[in-house]
């Protein structure tokens, strides 16, 4: 009886950014679960051997290659994937990208290209989705935040500003949403090894100084996301919305 709470069953999920890293991970988690994924990212070639290898592990998993941060192409994409996969059920908002800089160098481009793609996308992606969401009166939108949701840190201001403002972003739609049956909470991961974080966890004081300070002593598995993106994208979160769940092995709960 409880494990139907989280059954996903049914339900059509988009998850932007899911052509690798921890979008990938997210979007196999929902699989699991028992949903039809929908992936994305821009490079195509990547985004169809990401699709080959859930499909092949027996996975109704389909991609849609757009760029979250072109309004056209947002638009023609999700009516695309509403006509031949079907209605959006759970939208995760996962595409990112990191333009390491100190403050007082970062160009303009460096401030805009973090600011659009980490944060300007999910208004864009969010108001596309949710107008229908709203129609059918029922849906679910997970936001992918970050520590920096909450702290900074020197070198990325732009990527810290934009993770701020999406933390608010998520309690303005649940706000709004929310009378819709729209229930929009955000995900806060740690540490985790990806692409995005290579230069990181190669830098081995950066490295140490992580584990050191995370009580669990380590970096995050991507996989260990699902469990709370299932919750959030399931019946079981019916009731929950507008909170950032930090799913960061204990790092924000220190000094
Ligand atoms: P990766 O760099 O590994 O993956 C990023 C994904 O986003 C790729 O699939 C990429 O594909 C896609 N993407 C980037 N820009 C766009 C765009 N404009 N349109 C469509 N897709 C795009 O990053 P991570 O997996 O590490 O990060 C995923 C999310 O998790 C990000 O929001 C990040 O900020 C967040 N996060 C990550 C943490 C970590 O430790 N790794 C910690 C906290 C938050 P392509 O380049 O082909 O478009």
């Amino acid at each position: 009886m409880t494990t139907l709470l989280f059954d996903l069953s049914g339900r059509t999920a988009l998850v932007t950014g899911s052509s690798r890293g921890l979008g990938l991970a997210l979007a196999r988690g929902l699989a699991e679960a028992g949903a039809t994924v929908v992936l994305n990212g821009r490079d195509a070639a990547t985004l169809s051997e990401s699709v080959s290898s859930l499909v092949g592990a027996g996975f109704d998993v389909h991609g849609k290659s757009f760029d979250v941060t072109v309004s056209g192409e947002v638009e023609t994409a999700v009516a695309a994937i509403e006509n031949e996969v079907g209605p959006i059920d759970i939208l995760v908002n996962n595409a990112g990208i990191q333009r390491r800089a100190a403050l007082v160098d970062m160009t303009g481009d460096e401030w805009g290209a973090v600011i659009e793609t980490n944060l300007t996308s999910v208004f864009l992606v969010g108001q596309a989705v949710g107008k229908r969401m709203i129609e059918r009166e029922r849906g679910k939108i997970i936001n992918i935040c970050s520590l920096m949701s909450e702290v900074a840190r020197p070198s990325i201001a732009n990527y810290t500003a934009a993770k701020g403002g999406l933390k608010m972003l998520t309690r303005a739609i649940a706000v709004e949403w929310g009378p819709h049956n729209i229930q929009c909470n955000g995900i806060g991961p740690g540490y985790f090894a990806t692409e995005m974080t290579r230069p990181l966890y190669e830098d081995e004081s950066f490295n140490r100084r992580i584990c050191e300070r995370t009580p669990a002593g380590r970096w995050g598995k991507p996989e260990e996301l699902v469990g709370t993106l299932v919750f959030l994208a399931s019946s079981a979160s019916d009731f929950v919305n507008g909170q950032v769940i930090y799913v960061d092995g204990g790092i924000l709960a220190g000094l």
